[in-house]
């Protein structure tokens, strides 16, 4: 196993709801049999259906890995991080790509401990969209100020994660 696929073995960012809310089903992927694995596949409706599902990944395991890996979709095969193309490529040290792996995981279980302490105890949504419907009740009135000081606090480990993810972790081609 080289350095950088060692390096997503401590990660699972961009499979765990952090970088992505969804993934979304290329032509050659096999949506029946991902759907039959247990991936919770959809497609919706309009003028220009899109076939994906939702992150957190239902396939990714508590030790990081792809319970599916040999049948994942072409999004997942395809998509490196910053960070992996950069151990990949020699621009940056194993070590300090775990630090920064490290680093963005604490950050990111910052933010969901305090999705859960106001109120947000569903994990089987994107941050993103849980921050925004938990931004979108508080706004509409009723909580009390303990709460709108722990939402204050939310925003800020929201904004010092999208720092380092826009930083590190997104590149200009990279979407699931
Ligand atoms: S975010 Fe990067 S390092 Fe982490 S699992 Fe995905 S590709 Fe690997
Ligand atoms: S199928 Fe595997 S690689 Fe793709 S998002 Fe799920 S856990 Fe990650």
């Amino acid at each position: 196993m080289t350095p950088a696929e060692q390096l997503c073995l401590a990660c699972g960012l961009c499979c765990d709801g952090t970088l992505f809310h969804h993934v979304r089903l290329e032509p050659g992927d096999d949506a029946a049999k991902l759907k039959a694995l247990g991936l919770p596949v959809r497609t919706s409706r309009g003028a220009t259906p899109v076939t994906r599902f939702r992150q957190p990944c239902a396939a990714l395991c508590a030790d990081r890995s792809c319970r599916l890996y040999a049948d994942r979709p072409g999004q997942c095969r395809s998509f490196e991080c910053g960070v992996f193309q950069d151990v990949r490529a020699g621009r940056m040290e194993a070590g300090a790509a775990l630090r920064l792996v490290k680093q963005a995981r604490r950050q990111a279980d910052d933010v969901r401990r305090l999705l859960r302490a106001l109120g947000d105890t569903d994990e089987h949504h994107a941050m993103n969209e849980r921050f925004r419907r938990t931004k979108r009740r508080l706004e509409a009135g009723g909580a009390d100020p303990a709460d709108m000081d722990t939402f204050a606090e939310l925003s800020l480990a929201m904004h010092h994660l999208s720092l380092l993810t826009i930083d590190k972790f997104y590149t200009k081609a990279g979407a699931k």
